[in-house]
């Protein structure tokens, strides 16, 4: 059922209850599919694995549980699937009745806790863009309290659980998930300060990294993420994409999207400047900052390469060390 190279990488398990919304966010997040595409997506009934590991730094495998499976049929390799799992993601149909669904949950959360004390544990409450925002407070509100009252209830106080309000219709769905990710990369606190010593030196407002397929952030600095500058930058990402995948060189049949000097730049009406820089293959710097600021271009330049060869160090000294993240940073 395995390869052993997969082994080495850390898995997010994506589970929840038939037509909870899987595979739409499977879908939009990691191939791309716009969001109106997924009403006609086929039920799934068999587990899929889908490997994302060529084209995104993040790699990480989604195992897609079809709803109806039967947890305690004994032809589940459990310690196989949790084992090597550093997050499982739970998906909850906010716009359904969640009963059964929390009870999905406090089962496999219980299952997988017993076979490894380290996996993340993420619900997703799911297609919020059905309901106001006071219904959507109260429901993860309901949603909680229920789900930690029936771990205790079951003996297991010590499970923690994470909640995210979620919608494939909004960026919501990709800063869930790069909430998740950040927690699996060990990383993040030296790439959090790279980013703050770049935002310093550069007078730049905000910088995020991100997986450039993917629009998920693996890091940004420590000054708080608002929704708004998430969104541009992601918009951002898709405008360079879609440019470079018509205008730019053919590399081995497959556009190729960035190479070392590429950058991109977007002014804004408001006096802002968006700034793209390739950091790898994988990894793109978005920038906002001051048009003002912009005017000393050459030190933005200067810190970035200082940047780029840092991230390239972090990374390479973690390969070192026989992480079991990731080992794909380009080179
Ligand atoms: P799965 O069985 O868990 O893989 O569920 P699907 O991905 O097939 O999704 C079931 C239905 O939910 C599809 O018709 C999707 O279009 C719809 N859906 C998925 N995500 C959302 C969402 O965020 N909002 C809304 N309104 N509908 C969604």
């Amino acid at each position: 059922q395995d390869n052993n190279s997969a082994d080495h990488k850390p898995r997010i398990l994506l589970m929840g209850l038939r037509r909870s919304g899987k595979s739409s966010i499977q879908k939009v997040v990691f191939h791309k599919m716009s969001p109106n595409e997924t009403l006609f997506l086929e039920s799934t009934n068999k587990i899929v694995k889908d490997d994302i590991n060529n084209s995104s730094f993040v790699q990480f495998q989604i195992w897609d549980f079809p709803g109806q499976i039967d947890f305690f049929d004994n032809c589940f390799d459990f310690d196989n699937i949790f084992g090597g799992c550093g997050a499982l993601v739970f998906v909850i149909d906010a716009q359904d009745d969640y009963l059964d669904a929390l009870n999905k949950l406090n089962l496999i959360v219980t299952k997988a806790y017993k076979v490894n004390q380290n996996i993340k544990f993420e619900v997703f409450i799911h297609k919020v863009d059905g309901l106001g925002d006071d219904s959507k407070m109260e429901c993860q509100r309901d949603i909680h309290q229920r789900a930690i009252d029936d771990l205790s209830d079951s003996g297991f106080d010590q499970i923690h659980l994470s909640f995210h309000l979620t919608s494939i219709y909004d960026h919501s769905i990709f800063e869930a998930f790069s909430k998740v990710v950040q927690k699996l990369i060990t990383q993040l606190p030296a790439l959090e300060n790279l980013l703050n010593i770049l935002n310093t030196n550069s007078a730049i407002e905000k910088s995020f990294l991100f997986d450039v397929v993917s629009k998920i952030y693996i890091a940004t600095d420590s000054t708080p993420v608002d929704m708004q500058s998430y969104e541009l930058c992601c918009d951002m990402i898709d405008v360079a994409i879609d440019l470079s995948s018509i205008y730019g060189v053919k590399e081995e049949q497959e556009p190729a999207a960035f190479d070392e000097q590429s950058s991109s730049l977007i002014k804004l009406n408001n006096g802002t400047v968006l700034y793209l820089r390739e950091v790898n293959k994988f990894l793109a710097l978005v920038c906002i900052l001051r048009e003002d600021n912009f005017d000393h271009k050459g030190i933005i330049d200067y810190n970035f390469l200082c940047f780029r060869n840092a991230i390239q160090q972090v990374f390479e000294l973690r390969n070192k060390s026989q992480s079991p993240m990731t080992n794909s940073i380009g080179s």
